[in-house]
């Protein structure tokens, strides 16, 4: 285990109301990870050092929905061996969207976008 990110639990229309908040403020919504259909966690405005780790189409993490004590929680672990200094990377696994937004993770395997 590496780190949980951490946040508010949100439900899907407190997401979009915040999303489009975000926006006006000129705050990028993508601090938002989605737990399940009707569960997102928001580490905009408050969260922990695991919503600032990119995205990598190669990546040296993966996230995972645990349950603990009936509660959902998104954990990131490790794949392999970390050296120190290295990033710390996942797959963010964005759904497919006609707006594409472009990924510069730089992998050999890069996709080219995160949708
Ligand atoms: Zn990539």
């Amino acid at each position: 285990m590496v780190i949980e990110y951490v946040g508010q639990n949100i439900r899907q229309v407190i997401a979009d109301m915040r999303e489009k908040r975000y926006e006006e403020e000129g705050i990028g919504s993508s601090y938002m990870f989605r737990v399940d259909h009707d569960t997102i966690i928001d580490a905009t405005k408050c969260g922990n050092f695991a919503r600032f780790i990119n995205h990598s189409c190669n990546p040296n993490c993966y996230a995972k929905i645990i349950t603990v004590e009936s509660q959902k929680k998104i954990v990131i672990y490790s794949r392999q061996a970390i050296n120190v200094n290295e990033e710390i990377t996942y797959d963010y696994k964005f759904p497919i969207e006609d707006v594409k937004i472009p990924c510069l993770c730089g992998a050999e395997n890069c996709r080219g976008t995160l949708n």
